[in-house]
């Protein structure tokens, strides 16, 4: 049954300004009409279903574009270990107590979101603090997820001693004596992963079901899945998104990337981007250049500022290489994480080497520091920046710490981005950055403003309206699909983030405190605030 619904009385934000647009038809979930009220009621109907959005101000949908989904969903499930729930180690060992106290005898405790320098002890626990009675293993992930520590039964499950060789891409913490702590970074991480029991089937379509009451509820009607954090995982996040599409069960629309090291599967499976339904679909191949800016593993052309180095490629050039000819020949997008300068700089080379032959082009993930002359290149080639605003709002001072000030104020420069032709996208990270409201990301990029009220490289500040286009038409075009997603306009897909009052009349600082209050999509009500 075809289902008609005018929206009306509300400021519909159009391409152009167009103060007349006071009403949208929709039929099924695409708009049909737009203009007046009284002329959309004379094309589809004067007795169609019509709902009083009371003189909200309307935009496209907004986008959350590299979101770790089942990750956030996962995080709200272990033990609670974020900022906002523990304050010590202390704490965090009394809750996972409690957890263990209420889980059934054998399985595995996990926890999320622990992060060493917002503890008092300024550190992370250790293996023998997290031990429990009767060696129940237990791993907690830190809020970055770039670092993770076991008890002594879980080390000894990985078979994790002092003998234990660091893995080429991360390392093993370790005492004075060379024991292990407990806590291991980056590639280390996965020495747990290949003896943790997996999460199950229902366990992995909770988690995005979690994420999907969340991302709605901040105003969001798309999220993509920016692949497992923990890469040791290999195609059951993509399965999941599958089987609930096919049940109908998907409130919002995801795409999700899927492993760059499963090109070779996915194409003996007949595997293409694209594929999935209304609100799901397969999107880009995922893969690491380099690793993060606070563990010192993103790869840069100057030391960081304590000492410690240039940080790391995570795999040889010439693999990498391999990987992005292989991928854009095959027409997926490739979707590179690369931080430091000088990873950016050697993923763009190849990027615009191999270009994407599919519907999408090439992205990098994060692309936290660019040089001027690789911003060239990326525009020459048109390839995606995906910055994180909430890094520059939130990790600040950590990121001071790492690479001195001048460098802070060169993070994400959209306006250098901008002017040079690019069209970067909105993300937040999330679960990376706890906090993922559209307007705060949108505040940043307008005022470079750090939490503690710092500026940084206001010069590359940009306008509400680009702040916008970041979430909504060019996310679109970053997908392929400008002609059906992030416009209000006839045929596109009635997606929307509505807002009671006009954010456009308040300046950056005010906007922050100015939330969506309903989530439309598809032309019904997903989420509305109370
Ligand atoms: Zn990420």
């Amino acid at each position: 049954m075809v289902r008609y619904r005018i929206l009306t009385n509300a400021n519909f934000v159009t391409d152009g300004d167009r103060p007349d647009v006071g009403a949208v038809a929709i039929i099924d979930e695409r708009i049909a009409a737009l203009g007046e009220l009284q002329e959309v009621r004379r094309q589809v109907g004067a007795d169609t279903e019509t709902v009083d959005l009371q003189g909200a101000t309307v935009f496209p949908g907004f986008s959350d574009n590299h979101v770790h989904v089942l990750n956030f969903g996962r995080s709200r499930m272990g033990v609670p270990c974020w900022p906002s729930d523990v304050g010590s180690v202390g704490e965090i060992v009394e809750r996972v107590r409690q957890a263990h106290r209420k889980a059934p005898a054998g399985k595995w405790l996990r926890g999320r979101g622990y992060d060493p320098s917002r503890l008092a002890e300024k550190r992370a626990p250790t293996a023998d603090e997290l031990d429990l009675e009767d060696d129940r293993c237990v791993v907690l992930d830190s809020f970055d997820f770039h670092r993770r520590v076991g008890n002594n039964a879980a080390l000894k499950a990985a078979g994790i001693g002092p003998g234990t060789a660091d893995p080429a891409d991360g390392e093993i913490i370790r005492d004075s004596h060379g024991v292990p702590t407990g806590e291991l970074v980056d590639g280390a991480r996965g020495l747990l992963d290949r003896v943790m029991p997996p999460w199950t089937r229902d366990e992995d379509e909770t988690a995005i079901q979690i994420a999907s009451d969340h991302f709605l509820s901040l105003g969001f009607t798309g999220v993509t899945n920016a692949a497992p954090l923990t890469m040791s995982h290999r195609g059951e996040e993509v399965a999941a998104f599958l089987r609930l599409s096919e049940k109908d069960a998907l409130r919002l629309r995801f795409v999700s990337m899927m492993r760059a090291e499963l090109l070779e599967e996915a194409r003996s499976l007949g595997l293409r981007p694209g594929i999935g339904g209304p609100r799901f679909r397969l999107g880009g191949a995922k893969v690491f250049a380099d690793g993060a800016l606070g563990t010192r593993t993103a790869y840069l052309s100057e030391e960081y500022v304590d000492g410690s180095g240039l940080g790391m490629m995570r795999m040889e050039l010439s693999e990498l290489e391999d990987l992005v000819h292989e991928g854009a020949a095959s027409e997926w997008q490739m979707c590179v994480h690369a931080q430091g300068d000088s990873a950016v700089e050697a993923v763009a080379g190849m990027m615009s080497k191999y270009p994407a032959t599919g519907q999408a082009p090439h992205r990098i993930e994060h692309c936290s520091l660019t040089s001027p002359s690789t911003i060239q290149v990326m525009a020459g080639a048109g390839i995606i920046p995906v910055p994180q605003l909430g890094f520059l709002r939130y990790r600040a001072a950590d990121f001071v710490d790492a690479l001195g000030e001048a460098r802070v104020a060169r993070l994400y420069p959209l306006r250098s981005w901008i002017d040079a032709g690019l069209k970067p996208i909105h993300s937040s990270d999330s679960p990376v950055i706890a906090d993922a409201r559209p307007q705060v990301a949108i505040a940043t990029a307008m005022g470079r403003t750090d939490d503690a009220g710092n500026t940084w490289g206001p010069e590359e500040s940009v306008s509400f309206a680009e702040a916008v286009a970041m979430m909504t038409s060019w996310a679109a075009a970053a997908y392929g699909l400008e002609h059906r997603l992030g416009h209000i306009d006839i045929g596109y897909t009635a997606d929307f983030t509505v807002f009671a009052e006009d954010p456009r009349r308040h300046s950056a600082d005010e906007l922050v405190d100015i939330a969506p209050t309903h989530t439309i999509v598809g032309g019904d009500t997903a989420w509305q605030a109370v």
